[in-house]
């Protein structure tokens, strides 16, 4: 997967100038798609679009050779300093599943 990457700080997030440089010129990166569970929320009471497939867990991943973080979701049971790595990318949403 891409980060973005400029002030020694990465993001999976593209943004147009960086937040602590102000420069134009982010450096685009190819990273691993694996990680570790940095946190995670199970989420019993879903919004209306994700009713069925409550309970589920949303996940925040420390990616492998980068700072960045990404926010994701994951089916079954998970625990912190679990690896993880993206499954699929679904209706822009990250799905990571566990190694
Ligand atoms: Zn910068």
């Amino acid at each position: 997967m891409k980060v973005y990457s400029c002030c020694g700080h990465d993001t999976v997030v593209k943004r147009i100038y960086c937040p602590s440089c102000g420069t134009p010129d982010l450096q685009e990166l190819e990273v691993s798609d694996h990680g570790t569970i940095y946190s995670f929320t199970k989420i019993h009471v879903p919004p209306v679009e994700f009713a069925e497939i409550a309970p589920y867990n949303v996940v925040l991943v420390q990616l492998i050779d980068t700072t960045a973080k990404v926010t994701g979701r994951l089916m079954g049971e998970v625990s912190i300093g679990d690896s993880v790595e993206l499954d699929r990318v679904e209706a822009g949403a990250y799905i990571y599943k566990k190694v």
